[in-house]
């Protein structure tokens, strides 16, 4: 097959990644984010929030979607918000989608990687399950309720990342609010309708992958020679302070609680506000 002996060699412009956010961390957590990776990859990188914020719309070159979702943590709100990552991604005519919280740093070499080593034209979910194994639920789509699924989803928190030939797929379920629909039916978060949808009706398998990684793991535990090799990295929130990765360099914690700043300049040295290592 002469297809074979072509590699599909990616661009970081074939990935389009989208960003969740709520008003309320706008300047908490995305600040952070459009300082340090979303600033290599500003072209490819969608901010969903929910209100108006004239100071970051200012902000150079950052794509921000006001999807009209409710403020709210529900799951109607949460649900409103990947629909409409989803269609903005079919809009987008990229090779690949990847979704990430507005407490994940993306290491973008890695997630080229990555996605290089897979065909947009096929069926692939890749995500960290969220448990360690499969849930549960009604089936209320295909039948009435009366049956169970069983099925692995991608966690959220850790981002995960599907193809365009499946999301093409998965437009009867997706597509212009029928997310929301779904969701609704299964009542389950965003992230287990994105793997209901793609396990159980399109019996499509999530691939796993360790490469993404939520605060609801040991951060600390990642060996740090490892974690530029990662494609996601997260931080503990307000209980959890200390659950960040172990990284030492540029910053001190107390300087870089998240410890984002210290791997975006061991990534990208030539950062303006890394410090320059001493010549004598
Ligand atoms: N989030 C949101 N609306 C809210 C609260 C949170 O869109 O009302 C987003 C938040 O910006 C983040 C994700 O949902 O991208 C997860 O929120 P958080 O990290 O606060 O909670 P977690 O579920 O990780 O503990
Ligand atoms: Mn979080």
């Amino acid at each position: 097959d002469l297809n074979s002996h072509y590699r599909d060699f990616l661009d970081l412009r074939d990935i389009f990644i989208a960003v969740k956010t709520t008003r309320k961390y706008h300047k908490s957590r995305l600040q952070l984010l459009s300082q340090t990776w979303v600033s290599r990859a500003k072209e490819q990188t969608f901010i969903f929030t929910d209100g108006e914020d004239k100071e970051l719309r200012l902000k150079a070159g950052l794509n921000i979607i006001n999807t009209n979702c409710s403020a709210a943590h529900t799951r109607q709100a949460l649900c409103c918000k990947m629909s409409v990552e989803y269609d903005k991604f079919i809009e987008s005519q990229k090779k690949w989608f990847c979704h990430v919280d507005d407490d994940n740093y993306v290491i973008l070499p890695s997630l080229l990687e990555l996605l290089s080593s897979y065909s947009h034209t096929q069926d692939v979910y890749l995500g960290r399950p969220s448990l360690d194994h499969p849930i549960e639920a009604a089936e209320r789509v295909k039948s009435d309720g009366s049956v169970s699924v069983k099925f692995w989803f991608a966690t959220g928190g850790a981002g995960f990342c599907i193809s365009r030939g499946l999301a093409l797929k998965m437009s009867p379920w997706a597509s212009l609010g029928n997310f929301i629909t779904t969701a609704e039916k299964i009542r389950l978060p965003d992230d287990c309708t994105i793997g209901y949808i793609i396990e159980a009706l399109l019996e499509v398998p999530l691939t796993h992958t360790g490469l993404f990684h939520s605060h609801l793991e040991n951060l600390q535990r990642l060996p740090a020679e490892n974690i530029l090799r990662q494609v996601t990295l997260s931080y503990g929130g307000f209980e959890n302070r200390r659950n960040v990765v172990s990284v030492g360099g540029a910053f001190s914690l107390a300087e870089d609680p998240t410890r984002f700043k210290t791997v975006h300049c061991k990534l990208y040295p030539d950062t303006e506000w890394c410090p320059r290592k001493t010549r004598h």
